[in-house]
């Protein structure tokens, strides 16, 4: 019992200057220059990334326990997901097993994770392959499991790896650590993740972790190859994140910008998917009539608005500390 009130104490005193800061940020109200940004970002966004807007732009928020669960659903041909409006895994058929992006918590391995595989018939044994999207527990929580029972591969970028095995004071200070995977693979943007027919490109984008990962990969649509992308190191809550890291991360975002062009990318998801939001999609999923097209394909130039309203919103809350 001394134990947890100790700990809580603990938690409350290593996330008070955090939230006073927040706090701080959010009542000063908006100027004309920052309005006028977010008016521009909102007319590069139009309708089809209004949400995002108001999410990134006005109203960011963190991703939450009680997050409504959502069905899990196979999304495209090979591809599925699995978890909770506030954060998801995908897995991927391949020729040669499953590999999974992502692992959610590990308190939801039991509760979201393995009833997702059940669900959908997957067998999660041949989970081969996890690629952490960045080194935070509500991304590599459920992996030690899978390790462990169906020795699944876990990759994680080496600066994450680093950042999980050797968290700083305060990070320590917020809990009792998360159980980590074993030290397993390391993965590293131009060298491409493959597991049977399916070839993953990573690609580095630092800001909200140093070690945060995007991810591009081809789904297959009613038969026809897609490219997707998941920027899966987006920052919920710009507030918590230092001047630096949020430079950083607008430099991540434009090299996103950069690679996924190349690569044609036109299906759009999200670990987080909050912005979007997820369950609208699937919604529109379920109720999409034969030869509709899949609400996760944006189109290119789609793909490349919504990484420019990720950018202009950064570039407000830039110039929010700015003001
Ligand atoms: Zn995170």
């Amino acid at each position: 019992m001394h134990r947890t009130i100790l700990g809580s104490l603990f938690v409350f005193t290593a996330l008070f200057p955090v939230a006073m800061r927040a706090q701080a940020q959010e009542t000063k109200p908006d100027s004309d220059a920052v309005r006028a940004l977010i008016e521009k970002t909102r007319k590069a966004g139009g309708s089809m990334w209004s949400d995002e807007v108001r999410f990134f732009c006005e109203a960011p928020r963190p991703n939450r326990p009680d997050d409504p669960v959502i069905a899990p659903t196979k999304i495209f041909d090979n591809l599925y997901v699995i978890g909770n409006s506030g954060t998801a895994a995908y897995v991927v058929q391949t020729t040669d097993g499953l590999l999974m992006i992502d692992s959610l918590g590990a308190n939801q391995v039991e509760t979201q994770l393995l009833p997702g595989f059940r669900a959908l018939g997957l067998d999660p044994a041949q989970v081969k392959v996890i690629l952490i999207g960045h080194g935070h527990a509500d991304h590599f929580g459920g992996a030690p499991y899978m390790q462990e029972h169906f020795g699944s591969k876990v990759y994680i970028s080496a600066a994450d790896w680093d950042l999980m095995e050797h968290p700083s004071a305060s990070a320590q200070l917020k809990g009792p650590p998360p159980v980590l995977p074993k030290h397993d693979q390391v993965v590293a943007e131009g060298q491409p993740v493959v597991l049977g027919d399916l070839k993953v490109m990573p690609v580095a984008v630092p800001g909200h972790t140093p070690g945060s990962m995007g991810y591009i990969f081809p789904v297959k649509d009613g038969g026809k190859t897609r490219m997707a992308a998941i920027y899966a190191g987006t920052i919920l809550t710009p507030n918590i994140i230092s001047d630096q890291g949020l430079e950083t991360y607008l430099q991540s975002v434009k090299h996103f910008q950069a690679e996924t062009k190349k690569a044609k990318v036109e299906v759009e998801i999200q670990n987080h998917p909050l912005m979007d939001p997820i369950q609208t999609k699937l919604d529109r999923l379920k109720a999409r009539k034969a030869g509709a097209p899949n609400p996760f394909v944006v189109g290119q130039a789609g793909y490349q608005t919504f990484l420019d309203v990720m950018a202009g919103c950064t570039e407000v809350n830039i110039a929010r500390r700015k003001q």
